[in-house]
Order: structure tokens, then C-alpha cells, then sequence
């Protein structure tokens, strides 16, 4: 697997990812918890003012149903205890209204005097619940549920009924079937937010259901939810609370005082405000992502004209190790660590060079002449093809050194490098190729125009004083490429034939090399 390798860029485009990203994750995190929260807050809120709504509805509707009664209750008609004409009353009395399921006239013996619609009842006593608080009250009564003569779950609203001279003789009552429909059923049941879950669910006074969307748990008993606990104290208020089923509730609570102090609950699953804020979620992603993607492309171009300087710097430094620089103008400088690392660098680079290439002609150079050394010859590049040589010796150097000493004859050697550095031209390549023995080059120049250099030099000096207070003389072989031989080793050979034959020649003497 190939390495990824960590440049600069790589490096700060992953921090500038991980910044936009951990950014665009906290904005989304914190808006969706701030707009949780809030969610969680208005349900709350709106859930108490919905259910006290409710409750004032109920209130006005409990007083509405008791006035009908009560207006009704006073009809000289149910003095009468005539079951007939009660029968007719009753039957209006069910039917201007959408308040009863049923109404009834008992007498204060407990029998049924009439009831619509018609069971066939009359004449019986009734032993319910309701009829007995009634009876056993004698004014405004609303029963708590219980199942009635027909089966059904009912609450009973009575009123009671007296004669001319106030005496009790029955009670005049409608039925509330809480399993039918009726106009109190209809008033609980208009909760607007049933799209989120929400409902509406009503307990009587002893915590027992008696509206529920869900008609099987119409006469469950939950007194132990807290939030009914509140509400049968005649209480109202917000709570968040676990339901029967495990479910978290957001529910708001209000009594029902003329209702028998019946408490209505209107509640939302805590779980709904989830929807509005994923639905939020996505709506902060829509609109960042395109910004998103705008700043992270800027980011990039902008990074690139910061980072690029740097890359190149790196490639320049990365390339002067390689010995092959490119050309550093092209590196961008705008901005002020970018330039001094530039002019640092440089200055290294340029120090370091001129430090290598001084140690480079350094090792080329004999150190007491300065002239070339035999090394500096497999560096040099000889450009020509045609080209003379002069090598020479001292004559009789030992006896110098015996003579005048070994540093005198250093600074013989020294003088002589000094008067051929003179007596040449800047093409020419002089070499301090032994001892005392010396070797000059010299490009384009042919084997006629070398014998008379080195005539020459011969000649100054054998008339030159030197170092010694004497002159010195020399013997000298000239060469000269092709024309003395085939190629440099050859031509240096037989060059220093020419050097010895000068020297048995009886020395202080040119001889050029022989080619045969
Ligand atoms: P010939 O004319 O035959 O060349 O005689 P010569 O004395 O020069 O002969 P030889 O080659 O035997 O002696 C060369 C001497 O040069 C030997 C050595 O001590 C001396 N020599 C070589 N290099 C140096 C040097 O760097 N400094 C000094 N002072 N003497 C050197
Ligand atoms: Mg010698
Ligand atoms: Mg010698």
C-alpha cells in the first residue's frame, strides 16, 4: 500500500475540514437542543392554556345543561306525576338539545315516572348510582360514571324538582353516555394537534376516565398519575411525566369545577417535538452546505496562496540536496515568514555552495604553489583537442636543498611556480606535477609555439636570480597532442622521455618529444 505522504497542505486542508465539520456539527447540535427545548417549553404552555380552555368550556357547558334543567324543572307539568304528558315534555327536553342521551323524570320514591327514549322503565324503581345520589341529595347532581339500566356507561345531571309549596318530588335528569356521541363529547373531542399525537383525556373526581380518544380506557382508573393527582385537587398547571404505557407526556392540566370537579389533561408524546426539530435539522443543513461548500473552496484557494510558497520553498530545498536547483523567483514572497525563510535559505544554500566549491578547488590545489596538484588533472575538463605540453624538472635540486636547506629550496620551488603563473596565459593549466618537477598545458598551441615558450622560460631563468641568491636552471620536454602522440597518457610518456634525454643531455635544455 502506497504511503500517503503528509504535506502541508494535506495537513491543514484535514484541520480546516475537521473545523468546518466539527462547526457545522456544534450549530446543528445546539440549534437542535435549543429548538428541543423550546418545542418542549411551548408544548407545555400551550398544552395548559389548551386544557383550561377546555375546562372553562366544560364549566360553561355543565352550567348551560343545568339551566336548561333547571328552567325545565320548574314546568307545572311534572306536578302532574302524569307519566304521559311528562313523557312529551321529556321528549322536547332531548331533543332541543344535544346535551342528553337519554332524559328522565323520577319521583322522590325512586320510580320512573317517564323516560325518553322509551324503555319501557316506567313505573320502575331505579336503584343506579346516580338516581340514588339524586334522591339522596335533592339539588344539582353530577354522577360519577356507572353503568345504567340500559347497559350503558353513563353519568347522571339531575336537578331536582319540587311542587307550589317547595316540597321535593323527584328529580328531573339527562344522561351523558360516554361511549355515544353527545355535545359534551364533541367539545372535548376538538383537540386541534392530533397530527403530533396529541390528546385530550378527561378523569372524573375519583380518577376514573370518562373521555378518552381511546374508548376501551373509558372508566380505567389512574389516580396514581400525577398529573391527575393535581388536577383532583382542583388544580392547574404543565408537567412532563412517563404515562401508564411508558410514554414521556408533555401535558398541561386544568379543573373542571362545575363539572363535579372532573380535571382534563391535554397532553403531547414528548417524542413529537422530535420531528419539528429533525425537520429543523435539515433545514440548517440545506442552506449551510451550499455556504459550506462556498467557504471550503475560497478556503482551498486562498490556503494555496499561502501554502504554495511553502511547498515550493520545500521542493527548492528538497532539490538543492538533489544538485539540481530550480529557479528560485518563482517562489511567491507576500507575506513575512515566507520571505525571511526564503532569504534565509538562500543565504544557506549560497554560503554552503561557495564553502563546497572552495573545498572542491581547495583539493585541486598543491598547497605550497596554489598551482593544480596531479588530482586536479581528472577534474579538469580539456576542451581541446590540440594541445601542448611543457614538463619540466630542476636541475641538480638536491644539491639546493644540501646547499641552502629544505625551506630555501621550498621557496625555490615557490619562485618558479610564480614566474610560469606569469609567463602564461589564463587558458593555460600549470601543475605542480612532483617534487620539483612541473607540467603546463596549453590549449590550442602547437609543438613550434611550445618549444619557444619553454625556450623562453628556460631562458629567464637561467638569466634570473633566484631565491638562492643564484639562478636556477631547468630541463625541460616538450609534447604536443596528436603530433607527438595518441593520447594524453602516451603523450605524457613520451614527453618525459624528451625530460630525461634534456637531462643526459647535460640538462638546462628544451627537447621536444619524439614520435618515433
Ligand atoms: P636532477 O638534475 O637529476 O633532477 O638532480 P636532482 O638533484 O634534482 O635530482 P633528484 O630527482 O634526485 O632530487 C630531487 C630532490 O628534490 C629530492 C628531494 O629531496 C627534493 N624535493 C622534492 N620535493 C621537494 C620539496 O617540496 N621541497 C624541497 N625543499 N625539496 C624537495
Ligand atoms: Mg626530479
Ligand atoms: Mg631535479
Amino acid at each position: 500500500m502506497k504511503r500517503i505522504r503528509l504535506s502541508i497542505k494535506l495537513l491543514i486542508l484535514g484541520l480546516l475540514a475537521f473545523a468546518m465539520f466539527g462547526t457545522y456539527a456544534g450549530s446543528l447540535i445546539s440549534s437542535h437542543i435549543v429548538s428541543k427545548n423550546t418545542l418542549e417549553k411551548n408544548y407545555l404552555i400551550e398544552n395548559q392554556y389548551y386544557a383550561k380552555k377546555l375546562a372553562d368550556t366544560t364549566n360553561m357547558h355543565f352550567r348551560d345543561m343545568f339551566s336548561n334543567l333547571s328552567v325545565e324543572a320548574r314546568d307545572i307539568d311534572y306536578k302532574t306525576l302524569d307519566s304521559k304528558i311528562i313523557y312529551k315534555d321529556l321528549y322536547d327536553l332531548l331533543h332541543s338539545t344535544t346535551y342528553f342521551n337519554s332524559t328522565w323524570f323520577v319521583d322522590r320514591n325512586g320510580t320512573v315516572i317517564a323516560s325518553v327514549p322509551d324503555i319501557n322503565v316506567e313505573g320502575t324503581k331505579v336503584d343506579s348510582i346516580g338516581a340514588r345520589e339524586a334522591l339522596a341529595k335533592k339539588r344539582h347532581t353530577v354522577s360519577d360514571p356507572y353503568v345504567g339500566i340500559n347497559g350503558k356507561l353513563v353519568i347522571l345531571i339531575s336537578v331536582p324538582v319540587f311542587d307550589n309549596i317547595g316540597t321535593y318530588i323527584g328529580f328531573l335528569a339527562g344522561t351523558i353516555n360516554l361511549h355515544e356521541d353527545n355535545s359534551l363529547k364533541t367539545i372535548l373531542d376538538q383537540h386541534p394537534k392530533h397530527q403530533n399525537n396529541s390528546y385530550v383525556y378527561v378523569v372524573d373526581s375519583k380518577g376514573n376516565i370518562i373521555f378518552h380518544p381511546d374508548i376501551k380506557r373509558i372508566n380505567d382508573s389512574v389516580k396514581e398519575n400525577i398529573v391527575v393527582q393535581e388536577v383532583m385537587k382542583g388544580n392547574s398547571g404543565s408537567q412532563e411525566l412517563v404515562n401508564t404505557k411508558g410514554q414521556t407526556m408533555l401535558a398541561g392540566y386544568a379543573a373542571a369545577e362545575a363539572a363535579n370537579g372532573w380535571g382534563i389533561i391535554s397532553q403531547t408524546p414528548k417524542n413529537a417535538v422530535m420531528k419539528p426539530t429533525w425537520d429543523l435539522a435539515r433545514q440548517i443543513s440545506l442552506f449551510m452546505i451550499p455556504f459550506m461548500i462556498f467557504v471550503f473552496v475560497l478556503t482551498i484557494y486562498l490556503l494555496a496562496k499561502i501554502v504554495n510558497p511553502i511547498k515550493d520553498l520545500a521542493t527548492y530545498a528538497h532539490q538543492v540536496t538533489k544538485n539540481k536547483p530550480v529557479p528560485t523567483e518563482k517562489i511567491p514572497e507576500w507575506y513575512f515568514e515566507i520571505r525571511e525563510l526564503k532569504r534565509t535559505l538562500l543565504i544557506a544554500i549560497d554560503f554552503y555552495q561557495k564553502k563546497l566549491h572552495f573545498a572542491e578547488s581547495e583539493s585541486k590545489r598543491d598547497h605550497l604553489t596554489g598551482l593544480y596538484n596531479r588530482r586536479a588533472l581528472e577534474k579538469l575538463a580539456l576542451n581541446s583537442d590540440s594541445y601542448s605540453i611543457i614538463l619540466f624538472d630542476i636541475d641538480r635540486f638536491k644539491l639546493i636543498n644540501d646547499q641552502y636547506g629544505h625551506l630555501k629550496g621550498d621557496e625555490v620551488i615557490q619562485y618558479i611556480a610564480k614566474l610560469i603563473t606569469e609567463n602564461t596565459i589564463e587558458t593555460d593549466l600549470c601543475f605542480r606535477w612532483g617534487g620539483e618537477e612541473f607540467l603546463i598545458i596549453l590549449p590550442d598551441v602547437d609543438l613550434a609555439k611550445a618549444l619557444l615558450i619553454a625556450e623562453r622560460l628556460r631562458k629567464t631563468l637561467e638569466t634570473t636570480i633566484s631565491p638562492t641568491g643564484n639562478p636556477v636552471t631547468v630541463s625541460i620536454g616538450v609534447g604536443h597532442l596528436p603530433e607527438s602522440a595518441d593520447n594524453f597518457s602516451e603523450l605524457l610518456d613520451m614527453t618525459d622521455q624528451a625530460l630525461y634525454k634534456a637531462k643526459q643531455e647535460g640538462r638546462n635544455k628544451v627537447i621536444a618529444a619524439n614520435k618515433y
